[in-house]
């Protein structure tokens, strides 16, 4: 039997940040994952972005133009399955009720000191893992083919300055400027404060070897084996049984996996994403992330090519994967961008773990002491793993909490 104070559940961007915390506090902690490598699911495949401009959640959109699309399966950037409906109705009811004008007023209080702290966060972790050459602080392009919808994206610019941020509202010359290989939109704002990531799983990857660095044991095993004990809790991993005072659960979208059996009842839902690699050219290169915010899509360079990310699917997690929106997005991006051949077998799937108010689930489980919840980080779990897993490691081990942790209770909903 193998012990330590503390074992995380899951090798996701959010579990490596919280055990990298736990172990500045001078825990002695366990990544325990089912994959042999960290980063292997939803951190693998995201669009890379660090997102300090997005103080403003993704709420359920209420206009009509953009509901009526959303029911016919016709918007680019969300499309559901209609047989899943009957299982993610209540869900999705609960999302538009939680985006209405009240909620959407405490969501964005309650979010606004997570996302603030994003790049103060990684930036130590990345300096000390050697990892700051995987981040590109170039800030990220949205752009709009129409004048209405430039419009609307200008009065966002100036509310976000409003808060301080620095956004440049560029009109098709500006642009050109800095991506002249891109056909021209009809303009665009550029979001300075952002950074980006050129490979999500090799952040990943720096951040456990800085963790194995400063002592810390990475093992493979299934977290539904974990029993909870008199003084603890155990594990199987495989190699032998693991027992800890401590557990985390950070297992993303499987995190149902532990809190369901042990009878809480948590809202956690998924919105799936696709994204696909296409060969760059190197004499014709994209300098930026680009999102046409009218189609619903996002260019990135990648270090592995062009990484196309799709927006939100409706489904349930395990179904087999329908990569309908990168067809639908593809021949659009190739209109907007020079692309190349397709680098990827199939396109890649991954499930945006999401509570209904967008907000993570962060702190003690009420029923059960020594077990933590660090899950649910929707469309920003690179942008916050850093900051979630501080607030996790303060409150286990006893430091004041550097942000107010009530709005991310287990038992908020
Ligand atoms: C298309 C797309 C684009 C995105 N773009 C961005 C972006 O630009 N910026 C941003 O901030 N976020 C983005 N996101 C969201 C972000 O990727 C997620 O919020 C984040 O990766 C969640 O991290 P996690 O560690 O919670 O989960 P995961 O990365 O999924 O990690 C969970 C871990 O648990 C392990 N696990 C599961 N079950 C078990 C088990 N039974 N036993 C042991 N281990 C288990 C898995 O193997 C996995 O390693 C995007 C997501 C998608 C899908």
């Amino acid at each position: 039997m193998q012990k330590a104070d503390a074992a995380v559940l899951g090798a996701g961007i959010v579990g490596l940040s919280a055990a990298l915390h736990l172990q500045a506090r001078g825990r002695e902690v366990v990544i325990v994952d089912r994959h042999a490598a960290p980063g292997r699911e939803t951190s693998f495949g995201n669009a890379g972005l660090i997102e300090r401009s997005s103080i403003f959640p993704y709420l359920f959109p209420r206009s009509a133009s953009k509901l009526i699309p959303y029911a016919f399966n016709l918007a680019p950037e969300a499309r559901y399955h209609l047989s899943a409906l009957p299982t993610i109705f209540p869900w999705l009811w609960r999302y538009f009720y939680e985006s209405g004008p009240s909620g959407a007023a405490r969501i964005f209080a309650a979010f606004r000191p997570l996302i603030e702290q994003c790049l103060s966060e990684h930036g130590p972790l990345a300096a000390a893992a050697g990892a700051q050459d995987l981040f590109r602080p170039s800030g990220w392009l949205k752009i709009f083919h129409l004048s209405s919808t430039f419009d609307a994206g200008a009065r966002e610019a100036e509310r976000l300055r409003s808060f301080g941020l620095a956004v440049d509202i560029l009109a098709t010359q500006e642009f050109l400027n800095r991506e002249p290989h891109v056909t021209p939109p009809r303009g665009a704002l550029h979001f300075l404060d952002t950074a980006s990531v050129t490979d999500p799983a090799a952040l990943s990857q720096a951040y456990l070897d800085l963790f194995l660095a400063r002592g810390g044991r990475f093992l493979v095993g299934d977290a539904r084996t974990l029993e909870q004990e008199a003084q603890g809790w155990r594990l199987k991993t495989t190699q032998d049984y693991l027992f800890v005072y401590d557990v985390v659960v950070a297992l993303g979208p499987w995190s149902d996996q532990i809190y369901r059996p042990l009878g809480y009842q948590i809202p956690l839902g998924v919105k799936r994403g696709y994204h696909m690699h296409y060969t760059p050219y190197q004499d014709r290169q994209i300098f930026h992330p680009i999102l046409d915010a009218d189609h619903g899509f996002l260019l990135a360079p990648m270090a592995r090519g062009v990484r196309l990310t799709t927006g939100a699917e409706f489904a349930d997690r395990d179904a087999p994967p329908t990569p309908v929106q990168i067809d639908r997005c593809e021949p659009l991006a190739r209109k907007l961008a020079p692309l190349g051949d397709r680098l990827d077998p199939t396109p890649w799937m991954g499930a945006r773990p999401c509570l209904p108010d967008m907000l993570p689930v962060l702190g003690p489980a009420p029923a059960h002491k020594g077990l933590w919840f660090n899950f649910g980080h929707a469309h920003h779990g690179l942008t916050l793993g850093p900051v979630s897993g501080r607030l996790l490691a303060e409150m286990m081990t006893g430091e004041s909490p550097s942000i107010d942790p009530r709005p991310y209770r287990a038992d908020r909903f």
